[in-house]
């Protein structure tokens, strides 16, 4: 009987105690493929040297001062590190615990910004419906993912949701890319309209939507139309990287793809790796001026930000991504692995959608392909899914549709960087065996 208040008081979990490279380690000896570094999170694998040294050496000379009296070495030099790589004028890096804190942060920041500006009228944000921006009250509120939402409505703040780009599901027949941005584009504006101009904060978006529908990327041009209107309503533009950022879809930040750069851009899992909890906020020259020239003083903060250890682990996972050049294997192993999938599950009749960029991709599974209906969510697909692929020494990240009931369940493969050729061979072959197990 374990007293950790584990996620699911029910059953048991196997006990994690190793990991060499793409593998992870159970306290029986089984080794299974980390098909997606939990969520995303491991992107370089397990155990490397240079990391574990990096925060040994850290925590000899310092693990911790608190930022409100100290800066620290670390922090430093990890924030320069980003910004140098950061698009626009993500200059000013904030450094938190993880992704729902970053969440938290960015709305914050994004509402005392306008405060800062002479503009109190403007609190109201608004999300996508199929989205998913962390746990904690203010990042729930924002994000779209239902059965998350249900238990704690009461609580959560008021945030106007329209539709996401999610072209396998919503994309009309014969209608042009340009044509469905313009109707996201101009769903957009009419919501807008509809709240006041005057109200309105922020827009909130991943630019690869992650866990609620699997690395669904969104038709190019969508993102320069939604930032053309947010520009044209002075609402300010919020990206979420938590999970698709830091190397993950082939550039350091998704967004580069897109060709747009947001105002406040959050990123977490992949930017300690697993090694340390970690995530950063990167805000803009804009909304940070505003708080250097106004009040002087960000009124949010947390006791662990900027944590020495953490940034000294962060550092070191994002010297050696860039020193190995993890990312150009990132492009090339994820056309691999897209190219695996489209063998493996082309014409699998339960298989609707292949999609994703980089190592950033899913599978999306359908009662039937013609009328793309969704299996019965009693069936728990999700859950068996999963189950099946651990028996099979697969770590993969399935998950049950969740937009108003009509997306499908969906399997999201997001592997460690570092993986080669006949690991994403390993991973398909298992992820195959597990999804017929499942049906
Ligand atoms: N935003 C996105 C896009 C995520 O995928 C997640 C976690 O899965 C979060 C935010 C929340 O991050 P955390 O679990 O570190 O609080």
């Amino acid at each position: 009987m374990s007293n950790v208040f584990h996620r699911s008081c029910h059953g048991s979990l196997p006990v994690a105690v190793g990991g060499e490279g793409v593998y992870l380690i159970d306290s029986t000896g089984k080794r299974y493929l980390d098909g997606s570094g939990g969520a995303a999170v491991s992107c370089l694998g397990h155990g490397h040297p240079a990391v574990i040294e990096a925060i040994q050496k850290q925590v000899g000379s310092l693990a911790f001062a608190h930022t409100g009296f100290f800066t620290n070495e670390p922090a430093e030099e990890l924030a320069t590190f980003l910004a140098d790589r950061s698009p626009g004028t993500l200059n000013h890096v904030y450094f938190i615990s993880g992704g729902s804190e970053a969440a938290e942060a960015s709305l914050k920041l994004a509402r005392q910004y306008m405060l800062e500006i002479g503009q109190p009228k403007r609190c109201r944000f608004i999300a996508r419906r199929q989205s998913y921006h962390g746990n904690t009250v203010g990042a729930l509120s924002v994000g779209g993912n239902m059965a998350r939402r249900v238990p704690y409505a009461e609580m959560l703040i008021d945030v106007a949701h329209v539709s996401p780009c999610y072209p396998y599901r919503d994309q009309g027949p014969g209608e042009s890319d340009a044509d469905y941005v313009a109707r996201l584009a101009a769903e957009l504006d009419a919501e807008i309209e509809r709240l006041g101009p005057e109200t309105v904060l922020a827009f909130v978006a991943e630019p690869v939507v992650g866990a609620t529908a699997g690395a669904v990327a969104p038709v190019l041009g969508y993102f320069k139309a939604i930032r053309e209107v947010c520009d044209r309503h002075g609402v300010l533009l919020i990206l979420d990287e938590v999970m698709c950022g830091m190397g993950r879809t082939g550039t350091l930040f998704a967004c580069e793809q897109d060709d747009v750069i947001p105002d406040i851009l959050y990123t977490a899992k992949g930017l300690g790796a697993g090694y340390q909890p970690i995530g950063a906020m990167f805000a803009s020259e804009k909304i940070y001026g505003a708080i250097r020239d106004g009040s002087g003083f960000f009124q949010h903060g947390h006791t662990y930000m900027a944590h020495a250890a953490a940034c000294a682990g962060a550092l070191a996972v994002q010297k050696v991504i860039e020193g190995d050049g993890l990312i150009e294997n990132v492009r090339r192993q994820g056309d691999t692995l897209d190219a695996a999938l489209h063998e493996r599950f082309g014409n699998h009749q339960h298989v609707g959608d292949i999609r994703g960029r980089g190592l950033f991709r899913a599978i999306e599974l359908v009662a039937d392909r013609a009328s793309k209906a969704t299996f019965d969510p009693s069936a728990r697909l999700a859950t068996r899914i999963r189950a099946r692929a651990m028996d099979e020494g697969l770590v993969c990240y399935p998950g049950s549709g969740t937009i108003d009931g009509r997306n499908g369940d969906h399997v999201l493969i997001a592997p460690p960087f570092i993986i080669r050729e006949t690991e994403v061979a390993e991973l398909v072959d298992k992820l195959g065996r597990a999804v017929d197990g499942a049906l």
